[in-house]
Order: C-alpha cells, then structure tokens, then sequence
C-alpha cells in the first residue's frame, strides 16, 4: 500500500489539494504503474514526477529534450528543497552528480536523450538506484509528432534495462495517432493514458479571413482592454506590426523574438509580465514558461503549426479564468506555403504533416463550433455548441458555391496553369487587359461566365480551393490543380461556403458619428 501523497503535497509544495488529473496519475507512479499522462499546457505536469520521486526509494530520472527547459525545472524543484541536478554539457559540476546520484541523495536527475542513451549513462545507473523513469515532452518519441526528436527513439532500450522501474511519459499536445505510437513506442500499456480534460470554457475562439491585419487586429486590441499577445510569422514581422499596431491603438506594444538583443528582449518580456494592458507582438517563441495570468487576448496574424500548436498557444489567455478571446486571422496563402513546405520535408512524414494541416483547414472552414472541433481533436466527446465562439454567437450561413468553383477550376485549366488568382478573377469576369488580349484568353469559353453576385464567391472560393488542395500555387504564385481538383469537376464533391455574418456593424456605426 503507498502512502498517502498528499501530505507531501501540503508541506513540499504547498498546496491544498491535487488538481485535476494529478492524483490519479501520481498514484499509478506509486504503485509502480507505468502511465502516459496528457495535460494541457499549466495543468501541473512536473509535479506528477517531482512529488512522488521524492516518496520513492531511488531516483527519478527525468528526460527533457532541452536544457533551458532543464535549468528551469531544477531551480524550481530547489526552491521547494527537492534533491534534484542536471546532467548537461554545460553542467561543470557532472563528477559531484554522478556521486550524489551514487550515494542516493538525489531526487530528480534531469538528462537529455542523447545523454540517457549512451553506455556512460547505462553503466552510472547499473551502479545506482533508479526509481522512476520521467520523460517529459513525450510526443518527441513519434514522427506523428509535431516535433519528432530521433534522440527520443534511442530510450527504449535503456528503459527496457529497468524492467521494474516504472515509466512516466509526460506530454500537452498529442493528437490519437500520437498517443497510441508513444505508448507504443516507450511500451506503455494502452490502459496507461490518462487524459486531462482540455477546455478553457473562459476563452471564446473566433477565426476569420484575413483581408487587413493591422486594421482587424488593432480593432480586436480597442475591444479588448487588458494585456495581450499577437502571433506573427516572422522575426521582420512582428516588428513592422508592432509599429504598426502601435501607430494605430496608442496602447504600449512591443516585439518579441529571438533575433533581438537578449537585454531588450529580458526588458519587454519583464515588462509585459507587470503591465496590465501592454500588446506584445512574438514570434511563436514567446510565451514558453511565461507565467501571465491575465493575458485578455491571444491573436493569430496567421495560421499556426497545428491544433495542438494553436492550443497551446491560444492557452496562454485567461489562466486566471476570467473572459478572455482567441482570435485567429487567416489566408490563402498560409496554406499554400505549408504545403509547400510540407513537399520539401522527409516523404516519410509527409503523411503526419498532411493530416496535421488538414485539421487546421477543418477547424477555419467549418461553420461548426470551434470549441468542439478543438476538443474532439484532443479526444474529447463535447457539445455540438459551446455558446462561446464565433459561429456559435452569431451562426454563419452556409451556401453552395460548387458551381462557382468549377468554373474556378475550369479557367484555372484552360489558361495552362500558370496565372496567379487575380487574373483567373479577370478571365472569369471578362476584365479585358494587355495580357487577356496577348494570350487570347477572351476566346475562351470560361471568358466572362461569372457575373453579378456570383462575383464575390471568387475570392472565397479560390481560397477554399487552396485550403483542399484542389488547387496549389507554383513557386511563381501560379495555380494549378492539385489532387482535390478531380472529384470536384466530375461533380464527386461538392464544396459549400462559410458566409460570415454581416461584420463591422460596429465600424460602420463609428463612421457615421
Ligand atoms: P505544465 O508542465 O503542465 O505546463 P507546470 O508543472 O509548470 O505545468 O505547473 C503549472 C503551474 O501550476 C505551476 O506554477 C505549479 O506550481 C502550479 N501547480 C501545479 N500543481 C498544482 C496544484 N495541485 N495546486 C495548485 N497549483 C499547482
Ligand atoms: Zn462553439
């Protein structure tokens, strides 16, 4: 029978009680069970190894894929007065640990998995005590993954060595396929998982196109008082907005990525901790470790990496659970540079990153409840309406612009495959120009077929084609057909538009005063 936890919860860590998941997880480590635990970003995961490694006969090795992260953990776990050390390359103390590891008067070890793999790292363990086997960030260990390590794959045998010594696998952001490859991977039995509930009730997603960033994110900043964070593509780009946005609200914001100098990104960082309505606009970079309860907004300038990226990055607004707002703009061409750039990684992976995208394609395309695609994603089984997003608040209108986007494609075929959209628009309205007349486009029988309100699907439409990946663009920003182009024009498929609702009543009632 292990004992009780939660004495050692009260008088090491101070707090009143387990949260959420934390005690079911932390009983399975006592009573030696192997587990894989899935926990949101903040839910309390190091707590699941550090408290029982301080119950348990021996140490706790913690595998942790990086060593900022690793310092990080190890200060924290000192404070508390764990035993805890870490086994770096920059560590110039490894002799003293190696011996304090040997004598048993440590708690944690922390490692890196191309350390933990080596014989160097066996033959230490062979000669200690190893009580529990921690492996934090566990979605590393599989190419499903959106940040496969190999390194990861090298900790099996090493695990295997210590059959009795249970594993723990510690992960925020795994999809289904991702958790059954790492229980298979690390040979953690399926009845192991154990799954945090994942919804923030207290945040109200909203996706929109994008048509103007700094207009539509100044206008989410004047609606949203308190601090905020603003996710933008690139280093350059975070710091044009950031003026920008700046110019526009006259609230304080500030960039943040890691290409500026480290004393001005420690000052915005500071700063932005303490405010209580700075913007600050980052690179995906920001927020890691960050402790900022009340962040009131998070907004997307452009598509995120993943469902799990996107969560985890949105989950860094309202951790104090007041109301808080997520909002994500996108285009067209996000989705064309990812699948680019998921046509120039290894074949072997491709598949992963296909179905990676196309979950991000479903959650902005749908007319649906955001809230529940996001949850369903994390194998939750949510409402079909959550009340608190974009298309639940105000439901959008569905139309079928199939016809509209076989026209589309038509024009796009029969101009060779190799025109960017606005000229497809002008062949497709008959807009006659130089280049029309040059290439004897206006003889064509797609010349001048769309007209009146058919008119304003083309822009959507092209950008739903995309989106599918009916259509793609060349490195020339030409489009051509890509494999969803087929089922379309033999009319195996159709395709149905999201009409937002009426928007920017608000602006046009502000132009009227
Ligand atoms: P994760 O690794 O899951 O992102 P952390 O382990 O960093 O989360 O914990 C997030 C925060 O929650 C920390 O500040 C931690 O001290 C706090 N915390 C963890 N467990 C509890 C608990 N049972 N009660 C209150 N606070 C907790
Ligand atoms: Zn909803």
């Amino acid at each position: 029978m292990p004992a009780d936890p939660v004495p050692v919860l009260q008088k090491l860590f101070g707090f009143p009680d387990f949260r959420g998941v934390q005690r079911q997880v932390v009983d399975r480590v006592l009573a030696g069970q192997s587990t894989l635990a899935v926990m949101p970003t903040g839910a309390g995961k190091s707590l699941t190894y550090q408290l029982p490694a301080t119950m348990l006969d021996g140490t706790c090795i913690v595998v942790s894929p990086l060593i900022a992260l690793m310092h990080d953990q190890l200060r924290a776990a000192e404070a508390v007065g764990i035993r805890a050390a870490t086994l770096t390359s920059v560590d110039e103390n490894k002799a003293e640990t190696r011996g304090r590891f040997l004598d048993g008067a440590l708690d944690l070890l922390y490692v890196a998995p191309e350390r933990a793999s080596t014989a160097d790292f066996r033959d230490l363990l062979d000669r200690g005590r190893v009580a529990l086997f921690a492996i934090d960030e566990a979605h590393c260990v599989s190419e499903w993954g959106h940040d496969f390590r190999p390194d990861y794959r090298l900790l099996r045998p090493l695990l295997d060595r210590y059959e009795d010594v249970p594993r723990l696998a510690l992960t925020a952001t795994a999809d289904e396929h991702t958790r059954a490859d790492i229980l298979e991977q690390l040979g953690i039995g399926t009845d192991g998982m154990i799954v945090a509930g994942f919804d923030r009730p207290n945040i109200r997603y909203s996706i929109s196109t994008r048509d103007n960033t700094t207009r539509q994110i100044a206008d989410l900043i004047r609606e949203t008082p308190g601090p905020g964070i603003v996710y933008a593509q690139t280093r350059a780009g975070t710091e044009k907005l950031a003026e920008a946005l700046r110019t526009a609200t006259g609230r304080p914001v500030r960039a943040y990525h890691a290409g500026l100098d480290p004393e001005v990104r420690r000052r915005n960082q500071a700063k932005f901790v303490e405010s209580e309505d700075m913007v600050i606009v980052a690179t995906v970079a920001f927020g890691m470790g960050i402790d900022k309860p009340d962040v009131r907004f998070v907004a997307h300038a452009g598509l995120p990496k993943s469902i799990e990226a996107y969560y985890q990055e949105t989950g860094r607004a309202g951790r104090d659970g007041d109301p808080s707002v997520a909002h994500l703009f996108w285009g067209a061409e996000d989705f064309a540079r990812a699948r680019q750039r998921i046509a120039e990684v290894d074949p072997q992976r491709q598949p992963g990153e296909r179905a990676r995208l196309n979950a991000l394609g479903a959650l902005v395309e749908t007319a649906g409840c955001r809230r529940r695609i996001l949850l369903a994603h994390f194998g939750e089984d949510p409402p079909a309406q959550c009340g608190n997003c974009d298309n639940c608040l105000s439901p959008p209108a569905a139309i079928d612009a199939t016809e509209t986007a076989r026209k589309y494609l038509s024009a796009v075929f029969r101009t060779g495959q190799s025109f960017g959209s606005t000229y497809i628009e002008e062949v497709l309205t008959g807009k006659s120009s130089e280049r029309s007349l040059m290439n004897g486009h206006e003889a064509l029988s797609v010349w001048n077929i769309v007209d009146g309100d058919e008119r304003a699907l083309l822009k959507p439409v092209g950008r739903a084609l995309l989106l599918r990946d009916a259509l793609r663009t060349n490195p020339h920003g030409g489009l051509e057909f890509g494999p969803g182009a087929r089922a379309l024009i033999k009319g195996e498929d159709t395709l149905s538009l999201v009409v937002p609702p009426k928007r920017e009543r608000r602006r046009r009632g502000g132009d009227a005063t």
